[in-house]
């Protein structure tokens, strides 16, 4: 057994021996193509995914969080119920902002039942004691349909 185990080392390094220079010689290359290489390809990648995840941010932050509301013929600003607005710079915000980014008045808020004007940071209309969370327009226009008939708070 010992025998057949020391032919079969001296058969290995016979076999090995005369590579090592190859391989010694080919190792820096290696080296770079299993080492450098793999960690070249996750840096790029990791990079590539933060350059997208950064682009859609700023794509979103451009859209929704901060945007010019446009102003009718009286040149008074036009904004859709629940989205808090300040009229003196005519800028929509996020619905969880209470204060302009530009001048740091508070914002503004119409409430989608009977359009009343009141604070972004309060969270009931004073005129129909409406309560809900901004920004969620879509159930509220629902229940909306429900309620008061159009024009009849306008009359009030
Ligand atoms: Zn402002
Ligand atoms: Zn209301």
């Amino acid at each position: 057994m010992t025998g057949l185990w020391t032919q079969f080392l001296q058969f290995l390094s016979k076999v090995i021996i005369p590579d090592w220079g190859t391989i010694i010689a080919v190792l820096p290359i290696l080296l770079v193509i299993g080492v450098v290489g793999p960690i070249l390809t996750l840096v790029v990648l990791g990079w590539g995914v933060e350059a997208v995840r950064r682009r859609r941010g700023r794509v979103r932050l451009a859209t929704i969080e901060v945007r010019p509301v446009e102003r009718n013929a009286l040149g008074m600003p036009v904004v859709p119920a629940n989205v808090p607005y300040c009229p003196h710079d005519a800028l929509a915000f996020a619905p969880r902002d209470t204060r302009c980014s530009a001048c740091g008045r508070d914002l503004e808020v119409r409430c989608p039942v009977d359009g009343t004007v009141r604070l972004a940071a309060r969270q009931v209309c004073p005129a129909c004691g409406t309560r809900y969370v901004l920004g969620e327009l879509p159930a509220l226009v629902a229940a909306a349909h429900g309620g008061p008939p159009p024009g009849g708070a306008a009359a009030a």
